[in-house]
């Protein structure tokens, strides 16, 4: 067989939907997998729907997801140009649409948009419909009046600079099938399917167009996409066989859909690689969540690196029926790379999220330690380690608690007993301040939790702290440490 070769296509419309990022990983681990070639291509013909930025946002993004690729526009290996908008320059889809003319596969159109407002025939929505382009869902089938104008009429109109567009042409009556690696074989009526436009008006080829031929001039041997381009496929199929070119192995995957089992749409939230980035989470961890979204190993393992992936992953076992984005299972799982990662690169992610809290001159590496196990996003930190910087407001409620048999006479009893001895100490190191604590707890003979607990409640002002009183005091250190002492015996003796 053949190399692989297969390829990330973006159009540089605004964020990296997630939807987007998981075609391009599987694009990569279908090629990877193999020992293929994964190539990228900027889709840019839609110049209506360019974003300034947003080109230099995808390459961000590839970078930070290690999605490296053989080939693309700044590592041409003889397919170049790999963005469209070059590769219109040298004239090339008008080429290949010509051939089509010259074949009968396909026409010049003069219609003025008048007479195709006038057309009322709606056709399905395609895949470029989405929330952003909504115009295109006023598309009508058109009614193939210019596909019998005649040669000479054509000819004239083209002498005469009246503007033109080139359409497929697809006959009215039959059947088209193509085959997909996920969905198996699908049949349509070609009475479905709209003649639609190759070239636009102003000489661009349309997606629709520029995608079949790109992807056989540089040799793509499957083509991944989400399965809303599954309606579009017959019409790709038949450019194909128009020009007598073999078809890439189809590998469609399926929706992504909120917990409502709706759309993930923009308004979710958390629908770019940009959101998730935003909301705390690594790229590790979205490349890994994003690989089970819609296909699975056959085993219970989740966890899986790139090159882990790489190895294990068989596009047979995409899924066919919509995969639902399940928050709670990212923020899992982001959990679990946060705790695999090396405490220096660690210390560096968190740093920024400790300092946007603490202002007071605590020991941030020490504060960001403390929570590498406690937290699934890196946003979480800053409602864990709060108390650092400045003692709540609390109840002397707090104080009461069952388990610990504690309440607030025995409390305050505690810490009124600990301060003298508080104020003594010098070591304030864990070790130190364990040392002395146990030693009270054994002197007196009380469980521990009834002498730690309202420790670390006067410390902290929280039920629920990352770290226990030793190390809390350690990065509190004895000033503010006897500070908040003092303050809980004033509270609990009002
Ligand atoms: N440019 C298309 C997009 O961004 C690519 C679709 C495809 O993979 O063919 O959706």
């Amino acid at each position: 067989m053949d190399k692989i070769r297969t390829r990330y296509a973006p159009s540089p419309t605004g964020k990296m939907h997630v939807g987007n990022l998981r075609t391009a990983l599987y694009e990569f681990l279908v090629a990877k997998h193999e020992g293929g070639d994964f190539l990228f291509r900027i889709e840019d013909t839609d110049q209506g729907r360019f974003v300034e930025g947003a080109t230099d946002l995808i390459y961000r993004v590839l970078k930070k997801t290690g999605l490296e690729y053989d080939e693309g526009p700044d590592k041409d290996k003889g397919n170049g140009p790999y963005v469209q908008s070059e590769r219109v320059k040298s004239g090339l889809y008008m080429k290949y649409a010509k051939m089509l003319v010259e074949k009968g596969e396909a026409y010049y159109c003069f219609c003025t948009k008048e007479r195709l407002e006038s057309l009322r025939t709606p056709v399905n929505a395609t895949a470029e419909d989405d929330e952003d382009n909504k115009d295109v869902k006023e598309v009508r089938k058109y009614d193939k009046h210019c596909l019998h104008l005649s040669k000479e009429e054509v000819e004239a109109n083209l002498k005469a600079g009246m503007p033109f567009v080139i359409r497929q042409n697809i006959p009215t009556e039959g059947t088209t099938s193509f085959t997909d690696a996920n969905y198996g074989t699908i049949t349509v009526n070609n009475e479905d399917l709209d003649d639609m436009i190759l070239i636009k008006s102003d000489g661009f080829p349309t997606y629709n167009f520029a995608n079949v031929v790109d992807d056989h001039l540089m040799g793509i041997t499957h083509v991944v996409r989400g399965n809303e381009y599954l309606s579009s496929t017959p019409k790709y199929t038949r450019l194909y066989h128009a020009f007598g070119w073999e078809e890439p192995v189809y590998i469609h995957c399926p929706l992504i859909t909120n917990e409502e089992h709706q759309k993930l749409s923009k308004r979710s939230g958390h629908s770019s690689f940009e959101d998730l980035e935003e909301q705390g989470f690594l790229p590790e961890a979205i490349v890994n969540f994003m690989a089970l979204l819609g296909w699975s190993s056959g085993t219970d393992r989740e966890i899986f690196s790139l090159k882990e992936l790489i190895e294990v992953f068989d596009y047979h076992h995409i899924n066919k029926s919509p995969s639902v984005f399940d928050m709670n299972k990212l923020r899992w799982m982001n959990g679990e790379y946060i705790k695999a990662m090396d405490d220096k690169a660690y210390i560096e992610h968190a740093l920024p999220y400790v300092k946007k809290v603490i202002t007071k001159p605590l020991d941030l590496e020490k504060i960001a330690m403390l929570v590498k196990t406690r937290i699934e996003t890196f946003c979480d930190i800053a409602e864990k380690i709060d108390f650092f910087e400045e003692l709540p407001e609390y109840d002397t409620e707090m104080y009461v608690h069952k388990k610990m048999k504690t309440t607030k006479e025995s409390s305050l009893e505690v810490l009124k007993d600990l301060l003298p001895g508080l104020e003594a100490l010098n070591d304030y190191s864990i070790a130190g301040v364990e040392a002395f604590l146990m030693n009270y707890i054994a002197e007196k003979g009380i469980k521990n939790g009834q002498g730690l607990w309202p420790v670390r409640t006067a410390v902290s002002g929280k039920q629920m702290t990352p770290g226990g009183a030793y190390e809390i005091m350690e990065i509190l250190g004895k000033e503010e440490s006897l500070r908040r002492v003092r303050k809980a015996i004033e509270m609990l003796e009002k």
